[in-house]
């Protein structure tokens, strides 16, 4: 049998049973970009995690921006976010014309906490704006940031690309936000492929924001062509193309209907890790005080000093992993736009950052898989005695 056994992968997708025939249905009904199937998984995101509003995007990078964008800042305006983030992310302040601020990790949780806020916010002069992230599915306490950075609660947008399945005191992470991202990105908890999406509280910031998801025209061409619509639009604002497409959307109501399962499934492989890694010289288990919080369990990160040495060890062993984040202020771009003083403002996050380490986690992990992580870890780390 097999003595050369194949590589677990870091993330694989897992796809409900019957999201082929959702696509087929949608390629069969000569609808397929923005329309029914859009506005369906609208209400059936926002019915799973109770928000008011759900508006369906092309990405949470985009959503971000749209969210941004909505808020109507002036041009070049301090937001905060923390540096132990996506590029994406990043990228979306610098897109809608604004000066990301970077914000310190605290060390146990890896989001910011209220004091490293509070300090970033008094570097910043007065920030306009703040974007909080849910690492590896975490999530934060949004009113305790909020009230650090000394904003309004509508100038204050979390990011939950790592976050469907979290929540804090019963309620969903998101779900009474302002303005909440999502992503449905390849690798996230409820993968579609690509997508994302806006929850808010606020039903004038959702119009907003499904006005200028397709390019600020007044309707949509859905809404043009049904009957009784009408050839005429106008453009009040000047829009991004982000829509998302019905093929999506359709997949996402059927991945929808697993993602409690897959939620479960999480939970147990991480309790799992959690028994199995216990003790191992060097290594640092995720976080564990999470009283009257539900994580997501999106990433299991370790911390483990000489961390690249160990992902080259373990590829060689058959395990693949990766890493979330390469800090945004060691990379080049932001050093070059924000600067080595502002780059240099970080320090748990580039101490952090060296020893983060995401091991694999998904619904379709086996135990044999898992196994083969558990084993391949604990021997690389013995033999460094
Ligand atoms: C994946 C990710 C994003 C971007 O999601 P897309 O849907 O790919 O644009 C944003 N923020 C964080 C924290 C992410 O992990």
């Amino acid at each position: 049998m097999g003595h050369e056994q194949t590589t677990v992968p870091f993330t694989v997708p897992s796809f409900a049973d019957d999201v082929s025939d959702a696509v087929v249905k949608v390629l069969d009904s000569g609808w397929v970009t923005t329309g029914p199937q859009t506005a369906s998984f609208e209400q059936d995101f926002a019915d799973y995690l109770g928000a008011a509003h759900v508006v369906a995007v092309a990405s949470c990078t985009t959503a971000l921006e749209l969210c941004l964008r909505a808020m109507d800042l002036p041009p070049g305006s301090a937001v905060l976010t923390p540096s132990l983030t996506f590029c994406g992310a990043i990228n979306a302040i610098l897109h809608a014309g604004h000066r990301p601020v970077l914000v310190d990790i605290d060390e146990d949780t890896l989001v910011p906490s209220p004091a490293t806020v509070a300090a970033a916010a008094e570097r910043a002069g007065r920030p306009a704006a703040m974007v909080v992230q849910n690492q590896g599915g975490y999530p934060v306490d949004v009113p305790a940031l909020t009230e650090a950075a000394g904003l309004d609660r509508t100038r204050v947008i979390e990011d939950v690309a790592h976050g469907p399945g979290a929540g804090r005191d019963g309620a969903h992470a998101g779900s009474s936000s302002y303005a909440a991202c999502f992503s449905f990105y390849a690798t996230k908890n409820l993968p579609i492929g690509e997508g994302g999406a806006v929850a808010t509280s606020d039903q004038d910031f959702a119009d907003r924001i499904r006005a200028t998801r397709l390019h600020g025209m007044s309707k949509d061409s859905w809404r043009r062509y049904l009957p009784g619509g009408s050839w005429r639009y106008d453009v009040r604002n000047v829009g991004l193309k982000a829509n998302m497409t019905d093929i999506q959307a359709a997949i996402g109501r059927a991945q929808l209907t697993m993602l409690p399962r897959w939620q479960r499934r999480r939970a147990e492989l991480v309790a799992r890790y959690d028994e199995a890694l216990a003790g191992l010289p060097g290594l640092v288990l995720p976080q564990r005080n999470l009283g009257g919080v539900r994580h997501a369990w999106h990433l299991y990160q370790i911390r483990v000093p000489e961390r690249d040495a160990l992902i080259a060890e373990l590829e060689a062993a058959g395990v693949s992993t990766s890493v979330h984040f390469i800090p945004a202020n060691q990379m080049t771009a932001y050093r070059s736009i924000l600067g080595a003083e502002e780059c240099g403002s970080v320090p748990v996050t580039d101490r952090v950052g060296e020893e983060l380490l995401s091991l694999p986690l998904y619904p379709g992990l086996s135990p044999d898989g898992q196994d083969r992580v558990i084993t391949a870890l604990t021997e690389a780390l013995r033999t460094r005695g």
